[in-house]
């Protein structure tokens, strides 16, 4: 593996190669280094590189890297989030990937309220209905969206999914394209044009991007193995 800074162009340069085979513009498309795991001296290396945008999964670990990264560095959260851990996360995270039911949205509407952000949120569907997965199932989702469009403290960006693990890139595609189509038809149905698309990691970004995706997620394709 190269240095991160080698590693960050090959991905760009990998992003705007799938973008331009799906007719899309690279800019269109964010790469969120996913940081978690990562010792920061790596995390500083991206930074230095110019990179500024990284997604973390836990949010103890959140709270310690913004502590000890350049405060211009931006901060997602993409892991899932147990309820209690939402009033730390909304002043640290700019967007939220792993809203994974009407509750927690509810509770991040709530916090926010109090704490006076507006949290971007990606709603987490669970397209390939794998039962090891959270998220909302397409069904459940219809059923929420009026109490969704309730919460004013929150803007709901777009959806999020990540499918099971395959050594095939291929094998994502299905589910890729099935959140484009929900996507879709949610947009036509509550008047909600150019919800956007979280999916794709190391594996499979490319795949993803080939399917409409505006946010990838890439962690060991960037800094290598994690830290168990
Ligand atoms: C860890 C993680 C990633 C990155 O995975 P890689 O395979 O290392 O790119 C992306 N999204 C989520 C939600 C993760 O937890």
């Amino acid at each position: 593996m190269g240095s991160i800074a080698d590693n960050l162009e090959r991905l760009h340069e990998q992003i705007a190669k799938a973008a331009q085979r799906a007719d899309r513009k690279p800019s269109e498309i964010e790469l969120i280094a996913v940081s978690k795991r990562q010792p920061i001296e790596k995390i500083r290396e991206a930074v230095d590189a110019g990179h500024d945008l990284f997604g973390e999964n836990r949010v103890n670990e959140l709270q310690n890297k913004v502590g000890m990264l350049p405060s211009h560095c931006r901060w997602h959260m993409i892991g899932r989030l147990q309820s209690n851990k939402v009033g730390k996360v909304i002043p640290i995270a700019e967007q939220i990937h792993s809203v994974d039911c009407l509750e927690l949205a509810q509770r991040i509407d709530r916090l926010a309220k109090e704490a006076g952000r507006f949290p971007k949120i990606y709603l987490q569907v669970n397209i390939a209905g794998d039962i090891a997965k959270s998220g909302f199932s397409p069904d459940a989702l219809n059923q929420s969206m009026e109490d969704l469009f309730k919460l004013h403290q929150i803007e709901i960006v777009g959806l999020m999914t990540i499918p099971s693990y395959d050594p095939e890139p291929e094998a994502s595609r299905i589910h890729f394209a099935n959140l484009r189509k929900l996507a879709q038809s949610l947009g036509e149905e509550y008047n909600m044009p150019g919800l956007k698309l979280s999916m794709g990691m190391s594996g499979d970004y490319e795949v993803a991007i080939e399917e409409g995706s505006h946010c990838v997620r890439v962690g060991t394709a960037l800094f290598g193995e994690r830290s168990s």
